[in-house]
């Protein structure tokens, strides 16, 4: 049996509608810029419901008050901002009631708030009000302002009703998307004094420590006996120092990515050789055991070698450190088609899998900073890593968890290839 003709029209009407009110919520997710937001939420209300103006009123975070945020009839500047009083009001009685309000004729309801109805710009006859809501929390109203022809309809309120909650969510989403926009900034101004101070600093303490270090090596030379053992003491503590200066010094220039690179062709197997020097001594004395596996059929790459040793070195350290006494630490390559791999792997106490990434920040340690049985300032893996990076290659670690041991790679492009020098 076919529907009687008008039964036909409605369903195509309503049909229709739900085709409109598919389209604005596909647009309304497209942008989580609040005011261009905002602009678009009141054209497609004016359009669905076939009034003259819109006006959205949302709740102010921090004084929890109803406030004008915009309004598209032209009115006055001053009304974006305003408060309207949550008792007595259209728009406080739609928020509280949390449902919708129709009236086609404003003036003789008691609760039009006249003093903003100036304002708007427009004289306001007839209004259809709808809470804005996000499951239970009712963030606004949404309020479309003189229909242009006859009185609002049930399909009205139920179409602004749907239109108000997809609202709700992008607005939502763009209040959320402002406020971290907002956190970066401020973490971008800390991350800037935090660099700052470190430069300062390390320019600082490096002049009184070459003094020290000067006066430490004259007075090894001319003291003997117990004083050559203090003087050693001196001397050895601020080489230390010094390494540490050097490290937050590294950190600054890769920050500013005033990283330069004095480049050279140098083979893969000189590379560990000279790592390996500069590592052995310090093996042995923990008792670990260093293997290292030279190529068999050597390739070349193009870095600054003295800033891949310190990438290479500081994760041989990290390995001596990081495995208990007599342990084993093996360095090896992998060729891949294009690129070398340099591994450095350790047996020693591993890394937890939800710290795999972390421990590439800067100042991160696995451990907690007031227990922590290792000394260093969790500087070494962000400067190999960007070291690394500058050289355009990437450093990652694996481990199968705590006291698995663990594997960090280096990846370079070989000369020769598309990526190589
Ligand atoms: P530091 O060694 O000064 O603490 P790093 O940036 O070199 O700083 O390392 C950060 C953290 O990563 C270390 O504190 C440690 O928790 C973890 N880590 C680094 N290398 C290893 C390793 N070979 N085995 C286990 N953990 C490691």
């Amino acid at each position: 049996m076919t529907p009687p003709n008008d039964a036909n029209q409605t369903l195509e009407q309503q049909v229709t509608k739900l085709q409109q009110l598919v389209e604005i919520s596909l647009s309304l997710n497209s942008t989580l810029a609040l005011e261009p937001l905002l602009q678009m939420i009141m054209d497609v209300s004016c359009e669905l419901v076939d009034s003259e103006a819109t006006s959205i009123l949302l709740i102010d975070r921090n004084t929890r008050d109803l406030v004008f945020s915009a309004n598209n009839s032209g009115g006055s500047d001053d009304l974006i901002g305003r408060p309207v009083p949550l008792q007595n009001s259209i728009a406080g009685t739609i928020l509280l009631e949390n449902r919708p309000f129709a009236f086609n004729d404003v003036s003789a309801d008691p609760r039009h708030y006249e003093e903003i109805g100036k304002d708007v710009g427009v004289e306001v006859r007839s209004l259809l009000g709808v809470p804005m809501r996000i499951k239970d929390e009712v963030i606004g109203v949404l309020e479309a302002i003189n229909k242009r022809d006859g009185p609002w309809t049930r399909a009205d309120a139920s179409s602004l009703l749907v239109l108000a909650s997809q609202a709700a969510v992008a607005i939502h989403n763009a209040q959320l998307m402002a406020a971290l926009r907002k956190a970066y900034d401020e973490l971008d101004k800390t991350d800037k004094l935090k660099n700052d101070f470190i430069a300062i600093a390390s320019h600082e303490l490096r002049t009184p420590l070459g003094i020290i270090l000067g006066y430490a090596s004259f007075l090894r030379m001319d003291t003997e006996g117990e004083s050559l053992e203090h003087a050693d003491v001196v001397f050895q503590s601020a080489l230390q120092l010094r390494s540490i200066i050097e490290q937050l010094t590294n950190l600054v220039y890769l920050k500013e990515d005033a990283v330069e690179l004095s480049l050279a062709e140098v083979s893969v197997a000189d590379l560990l050789r000279t790592a390996q020097q500069d590592i052995q001594s310090l093996a042995e004395a923990k008792g670990h055991l260093l293997v290292v596996r030279l190529p068999d059929a050597d390739r070349h790459v193009t870095v600054d070698v003295g800033k891949m040793a310190t990438a290479l070195g500081n994760l041989l350290n990290n390995a001596v450190k990081f495995t208990p006494a007599g342990g084993e630490i093996v360095m090896e390559t992998q060729f891949r088609p294009d690129e070398v791999w340099i591994i450095v792997r350790d047996n020693g106490v591993g890394i937890p899998p939800e710290s795999a990434d972390t421990i590439f920040d800067e100042f991160y340690q696995v451990e907690d900073h007031l227990t922590r049985r290792h000394g260093g300032m969790g500087l070494g893996l962000s400067i190999a890593q960007g070291l690394v990076a500058a050289h355009q290659g990437r450093l990652w670690a694996e481990s199968a968890g705590a006291d698995q041991g663990s594997s960090f790679f280096i990846s370079l492009p070989l000369n020769g290839s598309a990526g190589g020098g």
